[in-house]
């Protein structure tokens, strides 16, 4: 909450896949009730979709609680919590968000896979892709909005096609648009990774050569219980193709340690694994049982401090060979989208604050620009820089 003091009503976008999101989700609920009663405050978002009784009885001072696709309602509730006369739209599950040079276009909804740790298909019902009428039509809104970069967004995004178009298809057309300066696909299961997806990515300019592929873990077994297919060689296999067709593409991933049943030797897969596939930006967790998933009933379970262990571990070596991959980068040339003018703690000289290629908005780091004071560039601007530092997850880079 940037503001909250000059908020008619406030409202808590909560999250419920794993237990650290739930208590984080349950803190921001309690902690805005303690520190503005006076305001209304609502909640919306996936703890609410699985825990909705409970919640609204034990948190009586929340006016409004919406789940994952009730836009329409959270607005009419607003409207009626301020006093205010809003007109809704049809559809609001697909909707864009837009902010500053990007915006996230959510091209699908549910997920139709049965991975045994996840809630995301209990809560938001199988996978249903958005037309492509209605992506191109959200495109234009936040490209007249701003949006220089298209950030395209579902549980599994290499899945979408729409009738005879495929995702390469929409690519293009999305690309077609002058406004777009780029186009970054998240969130792709391993299993869909194919050849003509990475040729859409390699072959078209405009399409980040970035690779956001949760992996969850390595070891062929244990990707077994964990509903998924592949092992550690085919996976390597995926990225080494990834890199002949792109040598400079940057790969996210995410992993799970301490699933019941993984074995020291199968911890050991995956760290040989993080240290060959070179990821550049990744996040990992300890399992947590949610649920409703078949994994909650699975034994044997690993003891936490084990799993604590084995996620230390993980997360130091994620952050040593993002480390060197940042290394790598230092003295090259690197197009910097702006997102922002520099914030008042930005190292000196620095003027702007953008992206490369490889850093996707919210979850990768950033790039500092540094520029003379009459070189400033426009939020939604492109830029070429050379980057002179790295600083922890974020670049420095120069203006050329
Ligand atoms: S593919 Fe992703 S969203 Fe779907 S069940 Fe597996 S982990 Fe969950």
């Amino acid at each position: 909450m940037d503001s909250p003091e000059k908020a008619g009503a406030l409202v808590i976008n909560t999250c419920g896949f794993i237990q650290a999101a739930k208590e984080e989700s349950l803190e921001a609920i309690l902690s805005a009730a303690r520190e503005w009663p006076d305001r209304p405050l609502v909640a919306v978002g996936c703890l609410v979709e699985r825990y909705r009784r409970e919640l609204a009885q034990g948190i009586p001072e929340v006016s409004g609680w919406f789940g994952v696709d009730e836009g329409d309602a959270v607005v009419r509730h607003l409207a009626k919590v301020c006093g205010l006369q809003i007109s809704v739209g049809a559809e609001t599950s697909f909707r864009p968000s837009l902010s500053g040079s990007w915006a996230y276009l959510k091209i699908s909804d549910g997920c139709s896979h049965r991975c045994s740790f996840c809630a995301i298909p209990l809560i938001k019902g199988p996978y249903r892709g958005a037309s492509a009428e209605a992506i191109l039509s959200q495109a234009d809104e936040v490209l007249a909005a701003g949006a220089r970069e298209l950030v395209l967004v579902g549980q599994d995004s290499a899945l979408w096609r729409d009738g005879g178009m495929t995702l390469s298809a929409l690519l293009l057309r999305l690309t077609e648009d002058p406004r777009v300066l780029r186009l970054r696909l998240m969130y792709l299961h391993p299993e869909h990774v194919d050849e003509r997806l990475l040729e859409s990515v390699a072959e078209n300019p405009r399409v980040c050569r970035y690779l956001d592929i949760p992996f969850q873990h390595a070891a062929p077994g244990l990707l077994r219980r964990m509903g998924r297919t592949g092992s550690s060689r085919t996976y390597l296999d995926l990225i080494a193709r990834a890199h002949r067709m792109m040598p400079e593409v940057s790969l996210r991933s995410t992993f799970i340690v301490g699933f019941p049943g993984e074995t020291e030797e199968d911890f050991q897969e995956l760290l040989r694994f993080v240290e060959n596939a070179e990821f550049d930006h990744a996040g990992a967790f300890a399992f947590s049982a949610e649920e409703g998933t078949a994994a909650a009933e699975m034994r044997p379970r690993v003891p936490v401090r084990s799993a604590q262990r084995r996620l230390a571990a993980l997360t130091g070596l994620l952050a040593d060979v993002a480390e060197a991959g940042k290394r790598a980068w230092l003295g090259r040339r690197v197009d910097v989208l702006i997102d922002n003018s520099a914030p008042t703690d930005a190292p000196e000289g620095v003027v702007a604050v953008g992206r490369t290629e490889g850093q996707a908005p919210e979850v990768d780091g950033v790039t500092y620009l540094v520029a003379a004071d009459s070189d400033v560039p426009r939020v939604g601007e492109l830029v070429e820089a050379v980057v002179t530092d790295v600083l922890g997850y974020d670049l420095l880079a120069e203006l050329l």
